[in-house]
């Protein structure tokens, strides 16, 4: 049995890499989650045989439990709420480690390097669970979304959280001291809490990716622990994929971890933030229709407000209309365009718009100078020259997707509400640029409306 159980966690953590390599392209991505829904089905298994199970019905009651919520969550979570029901997630994966390594301890006395890793699985498990309740409720504003500062915030967190390690550290040296552990795990607890208290809602998402490293490092610790190398594996994959993915976005931002952290963004630039009273140019739905149809190349920018405005079918229809009119059309991706990562991708591929259509940032930029017209749609931050030049601006340089460089730029938005950074966009000034006022999906519509017919398009 346990050369079976072995055999079995080794598919099972192949699946997982396989699962992370595959999610590395829209074109692989549904299999890469099919991989990994498997993996797990075989992590389960596996751990399920190779010890003896005293209650199945607690195992089952648990598991139907967990279908029950799960299920409905998918269905009922718009996309737009993909950041805070991930938030949701790792608070009971984090919170199950912390109990888990709560139960083990009190269970048999452990020592050295067992106890070690036990300690750390539950610290980092209760603060990830308080710490992904609160940038749950920040994403979902039913907590204030601001950054909550005050003085000396950030040395007193570091005394807490020195306090909570010495703590552990106490609890290492000297098991026999249970009293200590409450005390502990309670100060890990409202650490989570002070942890994000001071980072904006706009941050959660990165901070999401950070909590999610914090929750696999728990699970690489309570596999440690339990003695069970697969959640060794899988708790370092998860570990190393959400630092990977943070340091990807705050790169993305050209933000530092520590501005993301400790830095307060989103207090200054106010939600309603700034915008310039100058003039710029709007069309209607049918001059950027006339624009489109003897245009050569277009090429789309979606944003955030394509995914607030679910426009991604009737954009398929628009790709679909001008493709056929002979127009070459591309979508451009930013790395962090929307609110998580990968989000434009996800409401295309949605949409079966062909993968081979969306170009990453890098591969798109050297195409604007050429291209007729660039379609922006929803989309703000991720377009602003002054990312360029503007060394005064928060956004100062953070790539962006060279959109100016167009011939001409038509912009879908419903007004002239600044993005996520609170700032205003330079581009809606510029001579070329149009912009068409709307929302993302009704113009869009409206755009097909107007496309003049031809024969055969
Ligand atoms: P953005 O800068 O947040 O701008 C979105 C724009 O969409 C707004 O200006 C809004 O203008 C418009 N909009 C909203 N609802 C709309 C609707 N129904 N129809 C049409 N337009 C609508 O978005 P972005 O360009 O995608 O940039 C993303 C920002 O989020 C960046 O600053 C990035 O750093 C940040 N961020 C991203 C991630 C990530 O992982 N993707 C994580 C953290 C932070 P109106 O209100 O005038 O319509």
């Amino acid at each position: 049995m346990a050369h079976l159980v072995n055999y079995i966690y080794i598919v099972s953590a192949a699946l997982f890499i396989l699962s992370l390599k595959w999610m590395n392209t829209p074109a692989t991505a549904r299999r890469g989650v099919f991989a990994g829904e498997i993996g797990m089905l075989l992590a389960i298994s596996g751990t399920l045989l190779a010890h003896e199970v005293f209650n199945w019905q607690w195992i089952l009651a648990a598991m139907l439990i967990g279908a029950a919520i799960g299920i409905p969550i998918a269905y009922i979570m718009p996309m737009t709420a993909v950041p805070q029901r991930t938030a949701m997630s790792h608070a009971c994966g984090a919170l199950a480690a912390a109990l888990v390594g709560t139960a083990e301890f009190y269970r048999e006395p452990q020592h050295g390097f067992v106890l070690a890793a036990l300690i750390i699985e539950t610290l980092l498990g209760f603060l990830t669970f308080t710490g992904s309740l609160m940038a749950m409720g920040k994403l979902q504003e039913v907590l204030p979304t601001r950054p909550i500062t005050y003085r000396n915030q950030n040395v007193m967190n570091g005394i807490l959280f020195a306090v909570a390690a010495g703590l552990g550290v106490r609890l290492i040296v000297s098991p026999g001291d249970t009293w200590i552990f409450p005390i502990f795990a309670g100060l890990s607890t409202i650490f989570g809490v002070l942890l994000i208290l001071p980072i904006g809602g706009a941050d959660m998402p990165t901070v999401i990716a950070l909590l999610n490293s914090y929750a696999g490092l728990s699970a690489c610790a309570m596999g440690f622990a339990l003695d069970n190398k697969l959640l060794v594996i899988a708790g370092a994959l998860d570990g190393s994929s959400g630092l990977i993915l943070s340091i990807i976005m705050c790169k993305a931002m050209n933000r530092s971890f520590a501005n993301v952290l400790f830095g307060a963004f989103g207090q200054l630039q106010t939600k309603a933030g700034k915008t310039e009273q100058r003039p710029v140019r709007s069309a209607s739905a049918e001059e950027a229709a006339s624009i489109l149809d003897v245009a050569g190349s277009v090429i789309v920018v979606p944003g955030y407000g394509l995914a607030v405005a679910q426009a991604q079918h009737k954009i398929r229809e628009l790709f679909d209309a001008l493709t056929r009119r002979g127009v070459d059309v591309k979508f451009a991706i930013h790395p962090v365009a929307g609110r998580m990562p990968g989000h434009m991708n996800v409401l295309l591929a949605e949409a079966d718009i062909p993968y081979d259509r969306l170009v990453e940032m890098e591969d798109i930029n050297s195409e604007f100078p050429q291209c007729d017209v660039a379609l922006v749609i929803g989309a703000n931050d991720v377009t602003n020259p002054a990312a360029r030049h503007d060394a005064a601006s928060p956004i100062y340089g953070m790539p962006i997707l060279d959109v100016d460089k167009a011939h001409t730029v038509m912009v879908i938005k419903r007004g002239m509400s600044p993005g996520f950074a609170g700032i205003d966009n330079e581009l809606y000034y510029l001579d070329k640029t149009l912009m068409l006022f709307g929302d993302a999906k009704a113009f869009t519509a409206e755009i097909l409306k107007e496309l003049p017919v031809r024969a055969g398009a």
